[in-house]
């Protein structure tokens, strides 16, 4: 089965698209969200259309959560508390109720999704080094499994011959999951990437062959950023697209 793995969309419609015509360009046959379909952007009720259009998996992360009225917004900063309550005025009821329906983890034939981690997803927690990482590698349900939450892409993985130790690997373009016992891959952020790469990025899974790939694409960031800026959203919203930040 060819898998393709996006996240944090955000409700950035144009990075979305550009993720879409390169699944469809590699024959991918299920589409998986790790969550943060909305929040920040300005194309909210669009990108949750088109997910729910290609019968995508969709796990729901904390903007979902918060933007409809699940998560307290206590610990988001300014300008995401400000997004949450723009979204919140721009979805109609119908995705309002999609997205309260979504799962925190969704179990798949061949892999899991989760938003920040699997040990204990409700509390939205961050991956960022195995320490972080380990519970979760603990508490899979499946061998390979994706998260997103961070908007950077990781990937922590326990071979069959040292399960007991997790390496952290940055360098992520092809992982050989097959040779591992356990992984556990972040695939990066769609529509507000923060590794200083402004491209949108997500991941290709070929459970036959046993890898997986993280890769990046080019988008109209002046288009999405006109848009946020149009919508009356914090203008550091705009700004930071470009930056990869
Ligand atoms: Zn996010």
């Amino acid at each position: 089965m060819k898998y393709g793995i996006l996240g944090d969309v955000h409700a950035n419609l144009s990075a979305l698209r550009a993720v879409l015509e390169r699944f469809d360009r590699e024959g991918v046959e299920h589409i998986i969200s790790v969550g943060d379909v909305v929040g920040y952007g300005a194309a909210p009720a669009e990108c949750v259309a088109l997910l729910r259009e290609r019968g995508a998996t969709v796990v729901k992360g904390n903007h979902d959560a918060a933007s409809t009225g699940e998560l307290e917004v206590l610990y988001f900063n300014p300008y995401a508390r400000a997004a949450v309550a723009w979204t919140r005025a721009n979805l109609g009821g119908d995705e309002i109720d999609w997205l309260k329906a979504l799962p925190l983890v969704a179990e798949l034939e061949h892999c899991c999704v989760g938003h920040g981690t699997f040990h204990r997803p409700e509390l939205f927690d961050y991956i960022l080094s195995s320490t972080d990482g380990d519970p979760s590698l603990d508490t899979m349900e499946r061998a390979v499994c994706f998260v997103g939450h961070t908007h950077v892409p990781l990937a922590l993985l326990r071979l069959h011959e040292d399960p007991l130790r997790t390496s952290t690997h940055f360098d992520h373009e092809e992982i050989d999951v097959g040779q591992a016992h356990r992984t556990l891959i972040n695939v990066g952020s769609v529509g507000q990437p923060r590794d200083d790469d402004p491209r949108a990025a997500y991941a290709l899974f070929d459970s036959e062959l046993g890898r997986v790939w993280i890769q990046r694409a080019a988008y109209d960031i002046e288009r999405e950023a006109a848009r946020i800026r149009a919508a009356g959203l914090p203008e550091v919203l705009a700004d930071r697209l470009s930056l990869g930040v």
